[in-house]
């Protein structure tokens, strides 16, 4: 972790206040999110530089989708891989599972 005075800080939006439900757990409480990455100086968001794609994010089960509301997998949005001996996330750059050293 570390601080910065001015910088580019992401701050996720609610785009639709309208709730949707869950596909997974049937909960009525999905609601239209999406990550925008703002120019902030003292940690006060001025101006957004970067749009982030819409998502779908169910505030009970943390079920992720897609502005369709097609189920999809975080992580892999993110350019991570998961081990497929341990099933832990791992960075896509990782040639070792760095948790049970199989070779990915
Ligand atoms: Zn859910
Ligand atoms: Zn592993």
């Amino acid at each position: 972790m570390f601080f910065f005075i001015g910088g580019i800080q992401p701050k996720t939006v609610l785009v639709d206040k309208q709730p949707r439900s869950c596909p997974a757990c049937g909960h009525v409480g999905v609601y239209q999110k999406r990550v925008d990455h703002y120019v902030s100086l003292f940690f006060i968001p001025l101006f957004p530089v970067k749009r982030g794609t819409p998502f779908l994010m169910c505030e009970k089960c943390n079920t992720i989708l897609d502005e369709h509301g097609a189920r999809m997998d975080f992580e892999q949005t993110r350019g991570e891989n998961r081990c497929p001996s341990c099933g832990r996330t791992v960075g896509r750059d990782f040639v070792f599972c760095p948790y049970c050293g199989k070779a990915l």
